[in-house]
């Protein structure tokens, strides 16, 4: 079969066969979120494209490079390529930041950025994020990076790497840009052209440059750490008394600097090497000037975006467990066109009370249906035919063991098929119990 027209490049597909491991991942960073005292959020997915230029920065790969932008009707609109300035746009707009503080918000949506496709490289991607709004103090910031580590701890990952920095505050920064200024100016001529223009509005997107080459250039730069004020000095070194007391183990890295312009002091990554080159599974960090930048008072910020292809990407790989997806309680199959009405009242009251039910809706025979419950790996069978409409009465067969049980098709089917369930289900927790204990 020839597909006339398949998926653009750099998008994917989740089918059904695959959503448990999403459903899996979803739900534990929302609870995770949850647990923490978040709520959640949900933001237009394109919004006006000044929102991107003035929030993400102008002289970051995003904007340059990676932005779907469309003009209609004269206006010019963006596919958000992440989710923080739609988000505090949001907060503004809705004037969250009036309520009590912080504000704590968590979202899961797509982002799109026009990137060269590879491995957890992709033009639409996911992201599970988190945003908290109106604290300054380090213990926010701890608070922060540890509901990224919970979840990553939840979702069962092992060797993943916390990397934390400090990028300081535009008073120290000043200081910086003129340091690396003078180490990079005498290089100027083997960086690339994006770099050099760098050089000239914001030098530290330098250290952020995919190019090896200016990566090379960039590796004995001046680090930030070294030019600290004293109060972001303090505020980094009572970040890690904060994680040391909440046993979160992190390495420093002077040379993370991120890849958007609104952070400020406290940046951080975590990372593994099990799925190749794209081993930013998580990213976020504080950004104090955003939201006055926005339009809003002065309000500090802090927040990290998770990356959910990444994060069940390196779950495979790691053999970490999903959830499985809930399988059909049961499959009725109705005989002949007869049996077919009560077979729809008989599902449709299981249904109501939560089970799985299905039954033939092709017209098939009993050994075609009974093929096909088997695929879908049905529970309990039950078949519906003259006989069982004129008893009231029907076999219910348990699928896995061949075991036939009587039930009435009467006020009480309901109550006995709980029962059976129940029984059947309180028997598959005791045979994994004993699976465990051998
Ligand atoms: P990278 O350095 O890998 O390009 P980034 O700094 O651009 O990442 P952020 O903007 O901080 O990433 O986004 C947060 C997270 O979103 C990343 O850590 C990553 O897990 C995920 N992510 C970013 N870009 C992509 C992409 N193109 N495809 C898949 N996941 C992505
Ligand atoms: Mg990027």
């Amino acid at each position: 079969m020839e597909i006339k027209i398949t998926r653009p490049q750099g998008t994917e597909d989740v089918t059904p066969k695959q959503i448990y491991k999403w459903h899996t991942v979803e739900r534990i960073a929302r609870e995770t979120a949850e647990s923490f005292g978040f709520h959640e959020t949900r933001i237009p997915t394109f919004e006006n494209t000044n929102l991107f230029l003035r929030s993400v920065g102008e002289t970051t790969d995003v904007v340059q490079k990676e932005m779907y932008t469309v003009t209609a009707k004269e206006t010019q609109f963006t596919l958000r390529p992440e989710g923080t300035a739609g988000t505090i746009r949001s907060m503004l707009q809705n004037g969250l930041l009036n309520d009590a503080l912080p504000q704590k918000v968590f979202y899961i949506l797509s982002c799109f950025r026009h990137e060269r496709p590879q491995k957890g490289r992709l033009r639409e991607f996911h992201q599970f994020g988190v945003e908290m709004a109106g604290s300054q103090g380090p213990a926010s910031d701890a608070e922060i990076i540890s509901l990224a580590k919970t979840i990553l701890d939840r979702a069962g990952l092992q060797n993943i790497a916390l990397n934390i920095n400090s990028i300081g505050c535009p008073v120290c920064r000043a200081e910086y840009h003129k340091a690396l200024k003078a180490y990079f100016e005498p290089k100027k001529e083997e960086l690339c052209e994006t770099c050099q223009t760098r050089l000239e509005k914001n030098p530290m997107r330098i250290l952020d440059c995919k190019s090896p080459i200016c990566a090379g250039i960039a590796k004995d730069a001046p680090v930030i750490l070294d030019y600290l004020c004293d109060d972001c000095r303090t505020h980094f070194e009572k970040l890690q008394e904060y994680l040391k007391a909440l046993h979160i183990d992190y390495s420093i890295n002077p040379k993370i600097v991120r890849g958007l312009d609104y952070y400020t002091k406290t940046v951080f990554e975590f990372i593994t090497t099990d799925i190749g080159a794209q081993g930013t599974v998580c990213g976020g960090g504080r950004y104090d000037g955003l939201i006055e930048q926005m339009g809003g008072k002065p309000t500090p910020a802090m927040g990290f975006a998770m990356g959910l292809e990444r994060l069940i990407m390196t779950m495979e790989q790691q053999g970490c467990a999903f959830e499985e997806p809930k399988g059909c309680d049961l499959y009725i199959a109705p005989m002949d066109e007869s049996a077919v009405p009560t077979t729809m009242q008989l599902g449709q009251q299981l249904r109501v009370s939560g089970y799985q039910v299905e039954y033939d809706v092709m017209q098939r025979g009993l050994k075609a249906q009974m093929k096909y419950a088997n695929k879908i790996g049905a529970a309990f069978v039950m078949v519906l035919g003259e006989n069982e409409l004129q008893d009231k009465k029907a076999k219910l067969k348990n699928m896995e063991t061949g075991e036939q049980i009587e039930i009435a098709l009467d006020e009480t089917f309901e109550d006995k098929f709980d029962d059976i369930a129940v029984q059947y289900m309180f028997h598959d927790i005791v045979e994994d119990f004993e699976k465990e204990c051998q």
